[in-house]
């Protein structure tokens, strides 16, 4: 095997779909533990992530590329460690998403749901699932996620349709599901009850109308009331003063009339009023707004709904029944002004809640509805965090957590929609009784009549997303599964659902099976483009993650994604960024060649023991340090850290520093090029191993290639023996060797060797010297004489050295003349001046670029004179001005150069 059998670039195209193949059907992603399997080691302790469910609707996109880009990361890397692991995948049916989505497509049929029916419309929708649902996962695929798909789940499938049962069953059995008329988001388009997840809050301009209550006793006086929702007045049943507010206290007790509709209502005193606000006094309307809600409930009064389900006006409206909520409120401004009784109208910026959805304006409504009674619930979840059963990375979401299940309130699950788990709760016509049943039931629990009809409404998506951790391992059944696999071990999700779901897992995890879902909950925060801004359709700066893999390859969008990444931090992403990370595939790629190729220059056994050299050296304590510095980092969820410091290590020591010592070394031939090639295949093999849980691709391809380079050369690398197991995928998890105690100084001496070059290199570019061009040096060395004495062939090759005008001494007679001296950590290095110009190439080469640059003024100058310079966008115009002016002062700069040397 050499080099010339791997192709000259990376070409990913070829590679990912091939081995993602050849992964999955070798039976990888499945654990290597199985309960189900004869040989099953009980004792040994699973790694087990369930993948957050992506909607079956959806499109790839960053956020879920983030995430499973972080939990590949996890499994491999605990797969690798020899760990069983097992990674659930699957998807949710998405309630209102898919709903809406199928009724879009009836639509473009002139076909509605109502016409269709629940039967019908639910079998369309179960068609579209069957065809379009496959593609999110495959989707997923194409990030190289390790999932065991032969237990793939889709929320709505049978056995999780049996969990949801057996969920709602149990917890209404213990008095904590119940059903009620209850304050709700109503969402008038999809005609449903949402949960506060749906709803989005903008600012938008609106009007704080300013009218008169009007007293009942025809006094004539009123009370000066404001209200950004006139349409509302409709449904007062109170008006509310602060009970210590002189300018309204002779009102207490006494009667006011609702403007057109002619109602008597009381005025009441609560502290909730606020003075300062509005004219101080405040219309009370208990069944539109939440806050009124509460007042309404304290007073007792009456709780009048004014709005059918598509927010038309209800006969409670009395002369604007069936009038849109929108229309009704001008209309009833309009009569309210005929008869006296507005005072003005005062432009006010309105905090408007839109459905997420549907983006109309969502109504506080009483609705009847079911609710989980979550306060039980929500205190279990709060200690499991609190005694440390399960721990929330980064810390200081935990606060949060407490803060939002401290507050929570009881739980919306009902929703008047099709797609869904309906709610399996049993009407009887005869008796009115409900029956709540685990299986269908034929007749009424309670009269045995069989006249009886499920609850209409389907189950909130949340409330199946909640068992997720334990139904899509069998729960309610005691499979084996369940049995070794539960609890899960980490759940990674984005920030911005710590609430909604990972919060409801835990309630849900703890009150059916008694253990908290898993023991982390790693956090990771938004994708945002390069300037830090969210990502929009509107903004048109979203990033696509398909075409980007289609573009740069898997690897250098999952690099990106997790070198980018802090715990609970939003992260940067720019296509310059993936750019750059291809690259560092193809560096990877280009250095796997290189050792390759070096496969087939050695002797077949080396003569005598190794014979390391300080570079050999050097670099297998540097990888050794690297090997620890990754564990611990991986230890404390530092991936991101992880990656970069796999990644300086692999570029700027292994590749720029190693593997040029190496072409030296190999070159010797004999025992030198055996132990070179040993420290190149063990070095490179252990950075595959390191980089495979970022790169999978890139570095199962090399490694495979490595292996049979290896095989064929029959190297052995002396004491660090190399497993070549099947794949890297399964190889084990490189592991430091202990420190041996020459580690230190090893790195010291070689950083001083760096060093030296380093500033030769500089100084040579600095005076333009041509790359190729050997120069001499004086080296004081003081009593680092020996040391670099012994490296001097690596100091000729790096720095480019003329070996015999190389000279190493501990202190010079005299210094030399004519010479330029660099100190560089106590040492003196001395280079000829004369070596380092040659006035006749250094002239040469100022006047080509003088030459160039000259070239580059003209070019510019004409473009701005032409059509260019009054039609171009102001921006580009002015970037081409930047840029003449930049040239020209680099040629006035090489002129004066040139005059210079000319004198
Ligand atoms: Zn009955």
């Amino acid at each position: 095997m050499t080099e010339e059998m791997l192709s000259k670039t990376y070409d990913f195209h070829s590679v990912e779909q091939r081995l993602y193949q050849m992964w999955e059907e070798k039976g990888y992603f499945k654990p290597s533990n199985d309960p189900s399997a004869p040989d099953f080691d009980p004792t040994k302790k699973p790694f087990v992530i369930s993948i957050p469910p992506p909607n079956v609707t959806g499109e790839l996109h960053l956020g879920h590329a983030m995430f499973v880009s972080m939990e590949d990361l996890m499994i491999r890397y605990n797969r690798m460690k020899g760990v069983p692991t097992l990674w659930v995948p699957g998807t949710d049916h998405a309630g209102i998403a898919t709903q809406m989505l199928v009724e879009k497509e009836l639509a473009k049929q002139g076909l509605k749901r109502d016409e269709l029916g629940r039967e019908e419309f639910l079998r369309r929708t179960w068609e579209w699932k069957e065809k379009y649902g496959g593609r999110i996962t495959h989707q997923i695929r194409r990030l190289g996620a390790s999932c065991d798909w032969t237990r793939e789940r889709f929320t709505f499938d049978e056995g999780l349709s049996h969990a949801v049962r057996e969920a709602f069953v149990t917890l209404f059995e213990k008095g904590l599901i119940y059903r009620g008329p209850r304050m709700v988001n109503w969402s008038p388009a999809l005609r449903t009850a949402v949960s506060d997840l749906e709803v989005e809050y903008s600012e938008e301009p609106g009007f704080l109308y300013y009218f008169k209550y009007m007293l009942a006793d025809g006094s004539g006086e009123y009370i000066p009331v404001a209200t950004t929702r006139p349409e509302t007045i409709l449904g007062d049943t109170a008006v509310a003063i602060h009970p210590e507010d002189e300018r309204y206290q002779k009102f207490l007790g006494k009667e006011l009339i609702v403007p057109i509709l002619g109602r008597r209502i009381p005025v009441i005193a609560d502290e909730y009023v606020d003075r300062e606000f509005g004219t101080g006094a405040v219309k009370i309307t208990p069944a539109h707004d939440p806050n009124d809600y509460a007042i309404g409930q304290n007073h007792k009064l009456e709780f009048i709904n004014i709005l059918n389900k598509d927010a038309s006006i209800n006969e409670a409206g009395g002369p604007y029944a069936g009038l849109d909520r929108f229309e009704c409120r001008k209309k009833l401004w309009e009569d309210m002004r005929a008869q006296g009784l507005v005072i003005k109208e005062q432009p006010y910026t309105l905090n408007v809640p839109r459905s997420q959805r549907g983006g109309e304006i969502v109504e506080p409504m009483i609705s009847t509805q079911w609710f989980v009674k979550i306060q039980p619930l929500a205190d279990e979840a709060l200690a499991a965090v609190k005694n440390g059963e399960t721990r929330i990375v980064p810390e200081r979401f935990t606060k949060v957590y407490y803060n939002w299940l401290e507050n929570i309130r009881d739980w919306c699950i009902s929703r008047q929609l099709w797609w869904g788990h309906r709610i399996p709760v049993w009407y009887c016509d005869d008796c009115g009784e409900m029956t709540v049943s685990r299986t269908d039931p034929t007749e009424c629990g309670h009269c045995h009549s069989r006249k009886i009809h499920q609850d209409e409404d389907v189950l909130d998506t949340w409330f199946s997303s909640g068992l997720w951790p334990f139904s899509t391992l069998g729960w309610p059944e005691k499979t084996r599964d369940l049995e070794y696999f539960y609890p899960t071990s980490v759940l990674e999700t984005g920030a911005d659902i710590l609430f909604f779901w990972v919060a409801r897992m835990m309630m849900f995890g703890i009150e059916f099976t008694g253990k908290p879902p898993f023991h982390t909950i790693y956090l990771h925060g938004l994708i945002l483009d390069e300037k830090g801004q969210k990502m929009s359709k509107t903004k048109g700066n979203v990033i696509d993650p398909l075409i980007v893999m289609e573009d740069l390859g898997t690897d250098a969008l999952r690099f990106t994604l997790l070198v980018g990444s802090t715990p609970g931090k939003d992260s940067n992403l720019s296509l310059k960024k993936v750019e750059g990370n291809r690259n560092f595939a193809n560096k990877i790629w280009n250095a796997g060649r290189f050792v390759i190729g070096a496969l087939g220059q050695i002797p077949a056994q080396p003569t005598g023991k190794p014979d390391w050299t300080l570079a050999d050296s050097w670099i297998w304590a540097r990888l050794n340090a690297l090997m620890r510095e990754t564990e611990r980092l991986f230890d404390t969820y530092q991936f991101g850290e992880a990656g970069r410091q796999i990644y300086e290590f692999f570029w700027g020591e292994f590749a720029d520093w190693y593997l040029e010592i190496a072409k030296t070394q190999l070159a010797e031939g004999g025992d030198r090029a055996y132990t070179t090639a040993a420290t190149l295949v063990r070095v490179l093999d252990a950075c595959l191993r390191l980089l495979h849980p970022f790169t999978p691709f890139v570095t199962e391809e090399l490694w495979q290639a490595l292996k049979k380079a290896s095989l064929a050369a029959g190297l052995t690398p002396f004491d660090a023996h190399i497993d070549w197991e099947e794949a890297l995928i399964i190889a084990h998890w490189p592991t430091a060797h202990e420190a041996e105690g020459w580690e230190e100084q090893t790195v010291q001496d070689f950083g001083l060797v760096q060093e030296v070059v380093r500033a030769i290199r500089n100084l040579r570019s600095e005076k333009g010297v041509q790359p190729a061009k050997k120069i001499g040096a004086l080296i004081a060395a003081a009593d680092k004489a020996a040391l670099l004495e012994a490296q001097r062939s690596t100091l000729c090759s790096l720095a480019n050295l003329e070996p015999t005008n190389l000279k190493i001494v501990a202190h010079p007679e005299q210094k030399p003349e004519n010479a330029i001296s660099l100190v560089v950590s106590g040492l003196e290095v001395f280079l000829p001046l004369a070596d380092l110009a040659d006035p006749e190439q250094e002239q040469a080469r100022l006047a080509k670029e003088l030459a160039e640059a000259t070239g580059q003024i003209e070019r510019i100058e004409k473009l701005l004179a032409s059509d260019f310079g009054s039609k171009a966008p102001a921006q580009v115009v002015e970037k081409e001005r930047q840029r003449l002016a930049q040239f020209k002062e680099t040629a006035e700069k090489l002129q004066q150069q040139l005059t210079a040397m000319k004198k």
